[in-house]
């Protein structure tokens, strides 16, 4: 009798599943790092690193760029906004950003630099993005968006740089305060072309998603995926795209991508001239992931696992 329960509760369990995907899988595609509770989905499947996570051999140092959004179905998810006859995508601006970050950080022969996707016109998984930066041992994985508020093509109040990094003071709370320093660093260096630095901002998962410490989880997928797969790594936005001042002064020409981009490298130049490589991924202590049906609730710490929320 009580076998037979477990059956029926296995079962139910996997119908609950099951309806938890197929409700992840019809949700809009738009479901980015910056809004709305569609960002932090329910995780119900991993896909390994093919080599990490752990320290490279290599005594370069890896950077792994991540240009933000890209199309889906045909359309653009990221932020858009047109201004005086020109409309603007972020998926596009993001692109260049990071080309000229990789450009800058290759004239220095410490630096192994790798982009999540070559073209704007491509979107990758949050998830695969995190999964491929640990797969090559980045000691730093930045990824880079451009900021909008809401108002639907309105211009908005708000504007300046900021970051979405790791909450410290918890799980693999070392390594956040590690991505917090080098968010903050790259922060410095956009607030020194003349963009407002709003700094960090931190945000707790909506849903109940728990890391494998039973803490609750980050938000924002890409400092919640760094965490658990033991890199240092958050988003950079860079300016509000419908604030008129962000858009004609930082984000309408290519000089301005280039200024981005360049001050992104030399933030990141920065951090890990003193930082160095990442070691963390090597400690990353990974035997507190729960096993089993049981561990619904919480997020392995290991990459190389099934991923499943609460909610
Ligand atoms: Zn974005």
């Amino acid at each position: 009798m009580i076998k037979l329960k477990n059956v029926f509760t296995a079962s139910v369990r996997v119908f609950l599943l099951a309806a938890l995907i197929s409700t992840t899988v019809s949700a809009p595609a738009r479901a980015e790092e910056e809004t709305g509770p569609a960002f932090a989905p329910p995780v119900t499947k991993t896909t390994a690193p093919q080599i990490g996570p752990g320290v490279s051999n290599s005594s370069k140092l890896v950077v792994v760029l991540d240009p933000g959004h890209g199309k889906t179905q045909g359309h653009y998810s990221g932020c858009s906004f047109e201004y005086n006859g020109v409309k603007y995508y972020e998926d596009e601006i993001t692109m260049k950003i990071a080309a000229y970050t990789k450009q800058y950080l290759e004239q220095n022969s410490d630096y192994t630099v790798y982009l999540t996707k070559d073209s704007a016109e491509k979107t990758v998984p949050l998830e695969q993005r995190a999964a491929f930066a640990a797969s090559v041992h980045a000691d730093l994985f930045v990824s880079q968006h451009v900021d909008a508020a809401p108002g639907n093509g309105t211009t908005c109040n708000a504007y300046g740089v900021s970051s979405m990094a790791p909450k410290a003071g918890r799980y693999n709370n070392e390594l956040a305060l590690q991505s917090q320093e080098a968010a903050k660093t790259i922060l410095n260096q956009l607030s020194a072309l003349g963009l407002h630095n709003r700094g960090l901002i931190l945000r707790d998962s909506q849903n109940g998603t728990h890391f494998a410490d039973g803490s609750l989880a980050d938000y924002y997928a890409i400092p919640r995926y760094s965490q658990m797969y033991g890199i240092r790594g958050f988003i950079i936005e860079h300016g509000f795209i419908n604030h008129t001042s962000d858009l004609t002064l930082f984000l309408s020409t290519e000089e301005n991508y280039k200024a981005l981009g360049e001050a992104d490298a030399k933030g990141i130049i920065e951090y890990l001239q003193k930082a160095g490589k990442n070691t963390f991924a090597q400690t990353v202590d990974t035997s507190q992931a729960p096993q089993g049906a049981s561990s619904e609730s919480k997020i392995p710490a290991g990459p190389a696992v099934s991923l499943q929320s609460t909610s």
